[in-house]
């Protein structure tokens, strides 16, 4: 039998790349919104400070290496875990490592609980991050098409939002040249702001328009509505191009397309259900003749797996296999726990993860922070929030962080800010830090308060 044709046009590209990416970008407050990178130098070697980075040394360094694994292809179906206490930089090591992939290489983040959702099974739901976590890159061959705009007809609003169609008369070499403009083509005429007498050209493939630029003089008295300007002449040659256009999508991206009971607006609902094993067969044999031609390359992405420990015994046999296929991504877990129970057995293992994956991963640990560390890292997070603050209360806020925890005093940052500015103050002073830190509890004082008053709960 014959494979379908198969669709990769995403509206708006690779989604699952931009998905851990973006977040980063557009939340400031986001925990990690600092991090911007691994903050190593052209040797590999960890710079002290650097890409809102602190210390960690270690770590970063053997980061930094496997990082330049997954550059040169090396390390596909690899597992990396991440070891060590809560709030030793084990997310913002792997975020930073996001930061310095390609642009074009997927990153996904999944939290283990996330897999026993209600709505898939959890080799469902495990298999569609795998997937996420692969992109193919695709190269195509598209024909732009070069002229002047002579008219720009628009005819009439499809959607009652704005998004028009209409007609663009483009004069070519073979003369005038009419094109029938869908919806997609008026947003792109919208977007790239082009007139009458502007030359564009036009992507066969995918309609988008791109201005060139006046690159030839035209009379005076040009007059875009006038007859006259049917007559213009146009830049000799060139006007046909073929161009390789390359794009990358995530395997699951083209599997949602090409699901005929998803469509791709699940894509961004994330409502994409189940998938067919036939459909997800059928794109496989389909990538497989790509690649085979030249066309494609899979390009493996990264998939971080945090509390590890979460995952059941069934989970940890899938992700043995799974880390056995040749499209495999590199798997990042993140466990900050010691020898504890492997979920769904009564064996216990280091990390809760079954020996036989723990034997095939390469183990990077994150240890304890200096007060010096903590400190400069509260000092990285106010300036990413904002927040002016004096040194005493940096201090302050710096003890609490030893002495709780390093999450807890950066959350204390923009509580506190938010009482500084409620006291019309500019700047947090140790007074906000002390209101805060007896409004909102730390973990130790959470329990202490618990056992205090253990009567008044039902347990
Ligand atoms: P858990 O085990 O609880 O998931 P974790 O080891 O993943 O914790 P993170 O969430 O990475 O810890 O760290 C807590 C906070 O401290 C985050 O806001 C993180 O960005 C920041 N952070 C941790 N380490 C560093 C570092 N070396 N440089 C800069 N910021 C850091």
């Amino acid at each position: 039998s014959t494979v379908p044709a198969i669709s990769t046009s995403v509206p708006g590209g690779a989604g699952g790349i931009q998905d851990a990416k973006d977040l980063t970008r557009m939340e400031r407050i986001g925990a990690h919104s600092h991090i911007r990178g691994l903050g190593l130098d052209d040797a590999l070697e960890p710079r002290t400070t650097s890409q809102g980075m602190v210390g960690q040394l270690q770590a970063r360094k053997a980061a930094g290496v496997i990082l330049e694994m997954i550059k040169q292809g090396k390390i596909a179906g690899r597992a990396i875990l991440m070891a060590g206490a809560p709030g030793t930089g084990k997310t913002a090591i792997a975020m930073g490592m996001a930061q310095s992939l390609g642009a074009d290489v997927p990153f996904t983040m999944l939290a283990a609980s996330e897999i026993f959702s209600l709505e898939m099974s959890k080799t469902e739901a495990l298999t569609q991050a795998f997937r996420r976590s692969i992109g193919v890159r695709i190269k195509e061959e598209t024909e732009l098409i070069e002229g002047e705009i002579v008219e720009i007809q628009i005819d009439r609003d499809v959607t009652g939002v704005g998004a028009k169609t209409g007609k663009l008369t483009l004069k070519t070499t073979d003369m005038e040249t009419v094109y029938d403009l869908g919806q997609k083509m008026i947003e792109s005429l919208n977007k790239e702001k082009v007139s009458t007498g502007d030359v564009i050209t036009i992507d066969k493939a995918t309609g988008r328009i791109s201005k060139l630029g006046r690159s030839f003089s035209r009379s005076r008295d040009f007059d875009a509505s006038g007859p006259e300007t049917r007559f213009v002449q146009c830049p000799e040659g060139e006007l046909q191009k073929r161009k390789e256009v390359v794009h990358t999508v995530t395997l699951h991206e083209i599997d949602v397309i090409n699901s005929r009971t998803q469509g791709f607006l699940a894509l961004f609902s994330g409502d994409t259900g189940e998938i067919k094993p036939e459909v997800r067969e059928q794109i496989n044999t389909k990538v497989a003749e790509w690649r085979e031609e030249g066309k494609s390359e899979i390009v493996p992405g990264v998939l971080f797996i945090d509390e590890v420990h979460m995952l059941d015994i069934e989970c940890f046999s899938f992700l043995n296999r799974a880390l056995e296929d040749d499209m495999s991504p590199i798997v990042i877990m993140a466990s900050n726990r010691g020898i504890t129970k492997i979920r769904g057995t009564n064996y216990t293992s280091p990390h809760g993860i079954p020996i036989d994956l723990l034997d095939r991963a390469l183990i990077i640990s994150t240890s304890p922070y200096t007060e010096q560390e903590i400190s400069r890292i509260l000092s990285i997070r106010c300036e990413e929030e904002d927040v002016e603050m004096t040194e005493e209360a940096k201090e302050a806020l710096t003890t609490i962080g030893i002495e709780t925890s390093l999450r807890y005093a950066i959350q204390l940052i923009t509580t506190a800010n938010l009482a500084a500015r409620k006291r019309k103050a500019t700047e947090v002073d140790v007074q906000d830090i002390q209101r805060v830190y007896s409004l909102f509890l730390d973990e130790g004082r959470s329990v202490q308060y618990l056992k205090e008053y253990q009567e008044q709960y039902m347990f």
